[in-house]
């Protein structure tokens, strides 16, 4: 897709330090390191991102990623690793095409900063919104 930057990068019409390549995927480092080894994983078909692929399609990305993941982990001595994709601008998404970011974790103070607001359990609110998204069939 033209005005892509990820498909330019797919294409070597943009340098990146690529760290794994397949005829589907590609995995490179992004280029902040939020974290030490901070590493994007793409689609080569391009995606806006995840909400837009098939089952078929995030099979083939997500079999890699845990592969990929313990490279990261294990080369870099990392303790942990958090995986992140972003869809649509309200969660952040910047770059509209599909990419995992992997985050190895080393220590609090290693950059990347997750918070989750926790609430008290409401558990008849929790059985009521379990039944409006229950899903039969996948
Ligand atoms: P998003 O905010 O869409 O989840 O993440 C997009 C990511 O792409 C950002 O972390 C940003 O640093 C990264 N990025 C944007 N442009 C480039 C680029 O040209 N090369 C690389 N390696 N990463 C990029
Ligand atoms: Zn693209």
């Amino acid at each position: 897709m033209s005005d892509c930057i990820f498909c330019s990068i797919v294409a070597r019409d943009i340098p990146s330090s690529t760290i794994y390549e397949d005829e589907n995927i590609l995995a490179f480092l992004d280029i902040t390191q939020v974290t030490k080894g901070h590493t994007l994983v793409i689609t080569k078909q391009h995606f806006r991102n995840l909400l837009e692929m098939d089952q078929a399609a995030s099979a083939t990305l997500f079999a890699k990623i845990p592969v990929i993941a313990k490279h990261l982990k294990d080369t870099l001595g990392a303790t942990g690793v958090n995986l992140i994709s972003n869809m649509e601008a309200a969660a952040g998404q910047t770059v509209f095409h599909t990419h995992i970011h992997l985050l190895p974790r080393f220590d609090e103070q290693d950059g990347l900063h997750i918070a989750f607001e926790t609430k008290e359990p409401d558990f008849s609110a929790l059985a009521q919104l379990a039944d409006q998204l229950r899903l039969e069939k996948l």
